[in-house]
């Protein structure tokens, strides 16, 4: 368990570590390293970073006295904390949506948060239940089951899908007419929905190579009028999209992201990146069935078929990183075999087999996923302004990103924990 460390805005922090050259936003200066990475003292002063000063002796921060010092030791670097673009904070990564017949629990939903953040996830997007239950625990206003931080929660409520097709996880009906997603918006928006969530496509297949289940459920037009309506509402529009065909119309319609999209083609990639939509790939989902299936094939799953979408997904998360596509790291925590402690670790581990070094893939968990969930004013980065949202990794992260992937520590502004930490006289060096 990592150590959890909240910062008071009431105090005054200036955090020693060493950061990874490639996370500075701006150049070190002359006489640094080459590469790897670079000490650096971060000031956070009524709750956010007001400083970075990096090893360069000429940046002064006229610090003063009153500044409380917390020493990251050097066989750890510091890291923005992670974002995760796709969860479902209904589930309990065992079953998933299997059984979930009744909402879930405040309380249920709140202590799956407090393991994400427990692990560093410090913001999550949730995909949708059919009960709105994340949009309804995250207002109850009700105390986490255990001390520590939450993560901020972008909530989306249940989503709109076509009645008939693939969804009746996601909303409790599936809409018959187009006229139906005003209603719909206007619910949502009462309720308090920073987004909509649209299901366009059903679910890939883990018996046919290459196939996805169910036909599109919406057209080119109607998928523009609900980006247009959702609009008007102040809704960002995020798309449950599998196969090509699904995240062309998306993206041709403007959606904000897509989710899953696989088999999507490098084609699809570059309009996407022309148009600035998003990918969440989650191919930890479809990675964790293969891990948790029997050996050798059963009626319903066809080890070849899922082991070929995986492939699949991970070239064009190669693919979709080269051509300059905003990629968000989702882990769909809450399926089966994703849990609240290993989604976002199992996820980069996989962005790692798709290829981006340590340093990218940092990048992807934090400043695109604050890109993807509109909390570039608020984290995602190390950059005066934000709050200080960070994770404090072992060093062989940047050798070997597969491996050391759990925090050692997590430090957090303490208005994200509603009660306090277990240890309230918490250590003010981190050995
Ligand atoms: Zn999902």
């Amino acid at each position: 368990m990592p150590l959890l460390y909240p910062l008071s805005s009431e105090e005054n922090y200036v955090i020693t570590a060493h950061v990874p050259e490639g996370l500075l936003l701006r150049p070190p200066g002359p006489g640094g390293p080459g590469s790897g990475s670079v000490p650096a003292k971060l000031f956070v002063k009524g709750g956010r970073i007001v400083h970075l000063q990096y090893f360069s002796a000429a940046d002064k921060f006229p610090a003063g006295g009153g500044w409380k010092e917390i020493v990251i030791p050097p066989r750890q670097v510091l890291a923005p904390a992670f974002i995760d673009c796709h969860v479902h904070a209904a589930l309990d990564g065992v079953n998933g949506f299997n059984g979930f017949q009744k909402p879930a629990e405040p309380q249920k939903v709140l202590e799956h948060l407090g393991r994400a953040a427990k692990v560093g996830v410090l913001a999550v997007r949730d995909g949708s239940d059919r009960f709105n239950s994340a949009l309804v625990a995250c207002r109850s206003g009700e105390p986490p089951p255990s001390p520590g931080p939450l993560p901020a929660l972008v909530a989306t409520g249940s989503a709109i899908f076509r009645q008939g097709c693939y969804g009746s996880f996601l909303a409790e009906k599936g809409i018959t007419s187009i006229k139906e997603v005003y209603y719909k918006l206007q619910q949502l928006a009462n309720m308090g929905a920073d987004q909509l969530k649209v299901v366009l496509s059903g679910l890939v297949s883990f018996r046919q190579k290459g196939t996805v289940n169910g036909p599109l459920q919406f057209s080119l037009p109607e998928m523009e009028e609900m980006v247009k309506a959702a609009s008007r509402f102040g809704l960002r529009v995020m798309v449950h999209a599998s196969s090509d065909r699904a995240a062309r119309l998306a993206a041709e319609a403007g959606v904000h992201s897509i989710e899953h999209g696989y088999f999507i083609t490098p084609e699809t990639l570059e309009l996407m990146a022309e148009r600035q939509v998003a990918w969440v790939p989650t191919v930890a989902p479809l990675f964790a069935v293969l891990e948790n299936a029997p050996a050798g094939n059963t009626p319903a799953i066809n080890r070849d078929a899922v082991a070929h979408a995986v492939e699949h997904q991970l070239e064009m998360i190669h693919a979709a990183h080269r051509s300059g596509v905003l990629l968000g790291l989702g882990s769909d925590a809450g399926s089966p075999g994703v849990g609240w402690d290993n989604g976002v670790a199992l996820e980069m581990g996989l962005f790692a087999r798709a290829g981006l070094n340590p340093v990218e893939i940092l990048k992807v968990a934090s400043q695109n996923g604050s890109r993807v969930l509109g909390l570039t004013g608020t984290m995602g980065a190390l950059q005066e302004g934000l709050l200080p949202c960070f994770v404090c990794l072992d060093r062989n992260f940047l050798i070997q990103p597969g491996a050391h992937l759990k925090p050692e520590a997590v430090i957090f502004p303490s208005s994200m924990q509603t009660s306090l930490p277990s240890s309230p006289s918490a250590p003010e060096t981190l050995l």
